[in-house]
């Protein structure tokens, strides 16, 4: 019988330490990304350095969600949003901060984010006169407006991506309040076929065992993952992805993995058949 794990759904600190932090961090980045964004002569650079900004932003929703220890998807969601729409204006803000002292208008980058108005009215001028051009046009009006909207939905969505991704196939040691660690085992299993051995998973995953170790080459097949607390080394669980080929019109064979199961607990004799299982092909190998 398989015993399925959920996270327990505490929120952990994510909406005090997390909501102090992410958006902290995130100005920092927005700060850097302007002065990028301001001083690089090359308009195409700068769409690179925008989708560098948007990663930065995932990778800090990631950090702040681990580090306040929030197992509540909802709430991590929500904590995604609200610093995604803060990082917005962030964002905004520290652009024109550099944008007005490249231009000799020096203003204290805090004053202009408790100062809507000011922001509004800066926004409107630089709107009309435009600030750079493309294919020797200047981009100003709607279209700069356009371009501007456009850069908010994506710091908006790589801060909510941050927050709905961080939580998959995440496990966490309620007994010694930490996360565990992916033990990075994986373990490649053969499948004969793939519904059949979807039910036999769904039924017990104990018996993926008798499946022979995958030893093909690009064709599809199982790999085993397995979480455990370092601390108490009893809280481990385990998930299967199935791993698929595809070739690109380069002619690269691509793996792509897939969820296979749910996440299922597993106490230590379970978990010792499955390292043995692993080690015993390692040996056959040497
Ligand atoms: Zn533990």
């Amino acid at each position: 019988m398989n015993n399925a794990y959920k996270l327990s759904g505490k929120s952990g600190n994510i909406f005090i330490l997390g909501l102090l932090i992410g958006p902290i961090l995130i100005t920092l980045l927005c700060i850097i990304y302007s002065y990028i964004d301001v001083y690089n002569p090359f308009v195409y650079f700068t769409l690179l350095v925008f989708i560098g900004l948007l990663f930065g932003i995932i990778l800090i929703q990631k950090l702040v969600i681990r580090l306040s220890k929030c197992r509540n998807v909802t709430s991590s969601i929500i904590y995604g949003l609200v610093v995604g729409i803060f990082g917005i204006y962030a964002n905004w803000c520290s652009f024109l901060y550099v944008m007005l002292s490249k231009n000799n208008f020096p203003i204290d980058l805090t004053e202009l984010m408790l100062n809507p108005s000011m922001i509004y009215e800066i926004t409107n001028a630089l709107s009309e006169e435009g600030y750079y051009d493309v294919f020797g046009f200047t981009v100003k009006g709607g279209f700069l407006w356009f371009v501007w909207i456009v850069e908010a939905i994506g710091i908006l969505g790589a801060g909510a991506l941050g927050g709905l991704l961080v939580l998959h196939e995440e496990v966490y040691c309620e007994d010694c309040n930490r996360w565990a660690e992916d033990l990075n085992f994986d373990l490649r299993l053969a499948i004969e076929n793939k519904d059949l051995s979807k039910q036999i998973i769904e039924s017990n995953i104990i018996k993926i065992l008798d499946f022979p170790i995958y030893e093909g080459e690009n064709s599809e097949h199982i790999r085993v993952n397995l979480h455990q607390c370092s601390k108490c080394q009893s809280t481990s669980t385990i998930d299967v992805d199935l791993m698929t080929y595809e070739t690109n019109d380069k002619g690269e064979i691509k793996e792509n993995n897939e969820d296979f199961s749910e996440i299922y607990i597993l106490n230590n004799s379970q978990l010792k058949k499955f390292t043995n299982k692993k080690n015993g092909t390692a040996q056959q190998f040497v």
